[in-house]
């Protein structure tokens, strides 16, 4: 499934985000940045230590990273170049200003992408796992943030991938791309 918004192709794909081909993959890491479970211990285990050693150079200089921020790292032994770590916000009953933090998070992550002239981008489903974010807001939150971005900036991308893990996401991400064509 694939939409356009101005020239970029917007996808939804249902595959491992470790094998994204892109040049660069999103982390929905911790505010530790020391890796975790789901996504981000996959991401760790498969480009190797790399990227946890300059994850910690990270933690000396800043002290790990605030919900709703982003930093880059090398992708190790990925294909990618680089991994963007990100921290979603964990869900508290929308009581936290969650979507506005999950905003951020895409928002944050665009614009440093963009800083760094990447061209493609695969986005996990951020915080919909252990963080326990409703998927379906999630996914609409993840959508419109995008065209937010790509509406309101000149930006180096050509080909951003929301990469679903669980078939419930991929079903949700595929209708709710649908409901904008
Ligand atoms: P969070 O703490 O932000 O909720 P999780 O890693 O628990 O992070 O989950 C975020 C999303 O990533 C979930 O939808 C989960 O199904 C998905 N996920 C887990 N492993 C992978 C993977 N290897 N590739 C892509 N997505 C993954």
């Amino acid at each position: 499934m694939e939409i356009r918004v101005k020239s970029v192709y917007i996808e939804v794909i249902k595959e491992d985000i470790t094998k994204a081909k892109t040049d660069c993959i999103v982390n929905a890491a911790n505010t530790s940045l020391l890796g975790g479970g789901g996504v981000d211990g996959a991401i760790h285990r498969a480009g190797g230590k790399e990227i946890l050693i300059e994850c910690m150079k990270i933690r000396d200089r800043q002290g790990g990273c605030p919900v709703g921020e982003a930093v880059i790292t090398t992708a190790g032994k990925l294909d990618a170049k680089f991994v963007i770590h990100t921290v979603g916000p964990v869900w508290n009953n929308g009581k936290s200003n969650e979507e506005e933090k999950l905003k951020d998070c895409y928002m944050n992550t665009l614009d440093l992408a963009n800083q760094y002239n990447i061209e493609s981008i695969a986005f996990p489903n951020i915080s919909t796992g252990i963080y326990k974010f409703p998927k379906k807001r999630a996914a609409e939150i993840a959508i419109s943030s995008l065209r937010e971005f790509i509406e309101g900036n000149n930006s180096s991308f050509k080909r951003i991938q929301f990469v679903c893990f669980d078939d419930e996401n991929y079903q949700i991400y595929v209708k709710t791309i649908k409901g904008l064509v």
